[in-house]
């Protein structure tokens, strides 16, 4: 199966051709962690999740490498850390800084573990990587792409003729377009922070231009090179980061002389009203908090997968509803087929779980989670194994089902559904249907009370109708009805 994806850089949608199939690397720009991750931040780790399962799917589970890092060290980080101090908090600077960060990683890993969300094999911390941030840095500066100026290092980006490639615009333009920053101690103001000085009293490390700490883009560029190498196949984000921050790492690391990454990946924003959903608009909502109203991980996955990742998308409560319904609705299928955990093993043992050819084809088109869901759709209608085991195969590989064990798939009695039971049901409930609509409520109500009798939990929705064994379910009472 070929995958194809959109390519920032060439802003095309590509054959996608590993550089070594026996091992994929992705590398994807992680949070700064001074505070809980707010839903816009999830829309990236669920779309590279997804990637990520597709690749291990594609390449094998041992086959791909995927990186995302944790941003320690940072501005905001010590604003916050700061704030905390003056109100209080007893410690150190640095130590506080260590507490937020450490705090904040494991509010990450408990949101995103919710959302179903893999771990990456390598979630690297900034602090972990300055010496290598900072041989980066030497190097730059001996070959003349990065300058020092009153404990600053900055990288001139004058020096580097392809800047603004991946974003499709010059320098000028984005000059025009940017906030960029002059300072006394910048020879150009498009020229960004390598390394800056820190006060003594906040995190810091000795280098040859003094003490100070690295600026955000260069952490990237480090630590994609420490673990992925010279050259690797993927790298994402979200749109927000493509300028300034993915010019730059680009900037720095082919001035550095690396390959760096093939494909550039980027998916567009969560937006409230129309606007970018950020901290600093303050339009935000946490991971956390839709959590703890009862929203469950799959169903906050299911909606996020709902909209492709190349267009913007918003939170509804409409479609909250709307994907817990259908998640439901599929999960019941299966249980009613007799798709139990156990037997989810059985297959899985015998060699028979295997996905569906045409979803597969969909979601590697360009990672096309809205046509696989309707594919589900269709393959949820099927009453027999060539639908049932694909559904269920797919709602593994999308992450919606971590665990079958989790979920309560096993009929609440023991049933044997005979073949002839889910067809006579669904032809009551179309007669039915049919009663209602020509208002032949006699006739509705002497079907409704047989399905009654045997057990079967109609729910009416829109125009239609599910259903499911109850707990009183009895398919005998169906008997004779065939
Ligand atoms: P930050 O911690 O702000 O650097 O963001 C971490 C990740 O979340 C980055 O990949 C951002 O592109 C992404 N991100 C931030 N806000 C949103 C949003 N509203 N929608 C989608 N992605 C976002
Ligand atoms: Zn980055």
């Amino acid at each position: 199966m070929t995958i194809t994806l959109h390519n920032t850089l060439t802003r095309k949608k590509e054959p996608f051709v590993p550089i070594d199939p026996a091992n994929v690397r992705m590398y994807l720009c992680g949070p700064t962690v001074y505070d809980r991750a707010h839903l816009g931040n999830a829309r990236p780790v669920l779309v590279f999740d997804v990637l990520y399962r597709l690749l291990r799917h594609t390449y094998g589970a041992d086959h791909v490498t995927y990186v995302r890092n944790f941003t320690d060290v940072d501005d905001k980080i010590n604003a916050t850390a700061l704030a905390h101090q003056q109100a209080g908090a007893p410690g150190t600077l640095e130590d506080l800084v260590a507490e937020r960060t450490d705090e904040t990683i494991a509010w990450y890993h408990a949101d995103m573990d919710a959302l179903g969300a893999l771990r990456p094999d390598h979630e690297p911390r900034a602090t972990e990587y300055i010496a290598q941030m900072v041989a980066m840095i030497d190097g730059l500066i001996k070959d003349g792409y990065a300058y020092e100026n009153e404990g600053h290092v900055l990288f001139r980006v004058r020096k580097y003729s392809e800047y603004g490639a991946l974003s499709g615009r010059s320098v000028d333009d984005m000059i025009a377009g940017a906030r960029v920053e002059v300072a006394p101690y910048k020879e150009d103001p498009m020229d960004f922070v390598l390394w800056k000085p820190s006060s003594d009293d906040l995190p810091g490390w000795d280098s040859p231009w003094g003490r100070g700490r690295p600026g955000w883009h260069i952490e990237c560029s480090a630590m994609a090179y420490e673990l992925l190498g010279d050259r690797f196949d993927i790298h994402g984000g979200g749109n927000d980061l493509q300028f300034p921050h993915h010019e730059n790492e680009i900037a720095q690391s082919k001035c550095a002389g690396h390959g760096f990454a093939n494909v550039w990946l980027h998916n567009e924003m969560l937006q409230v009203e129309g606007k970018k959903m950020s901290k600093s608009l303050g339009n935000f909502f946490t991971v956390r908090d839709l959590l703890e109203d009862g929203v469950p991980g799959e169903v906050i996955r299911f909606v996020m997968l709902a909209t492709h990742y190349r267009k913007p998308m918003d939170w509804t409560e409409k479609k909250r509803e709307e994907s817990s319904k259908t998640l439901m609705d599929w999960l019941h299928v299966l249980k009613k087929h007799g798709y139990t955990p156990k037997m989810v093993k059985q297959l899985k043992a015998e060699g028979q779980w295997s996905g569906d050819g045409e979803l597969l084809g969909t979601l590697s088109n360009d990672l096309n989670t809205p046509g696989a869901l309707a594919r589900m759709h269709v393959l949820a209608k099927a009453r027999t194994a060539e639908g049932l085991v694909p559904l269920a195969h797919a709602l593994e590989l999308l992450g919606l089902v971590a665990d079958w064990s989790l979920v309560d798939l096993t009929p609440s009695q023991d049933v044997k559904m005979a073949d002839w039971v889910p067809a006579v049901i669904d032809r009551l409930i179309e007669e039915r249907g049919a009663a209602r609509a020509a208002k032949n409520w006699g006739e509705a109500d002497r079907l409704r009370d047989l399905l009654n009798s045997a057990g079967v939990q109609v729910t009416d929705i829109g125009g239609s109708a599910t259903w499911a064994p109850g707990p009183d379910f009895d398919p005998a009472k169906l008997e004779g009805l065939t």
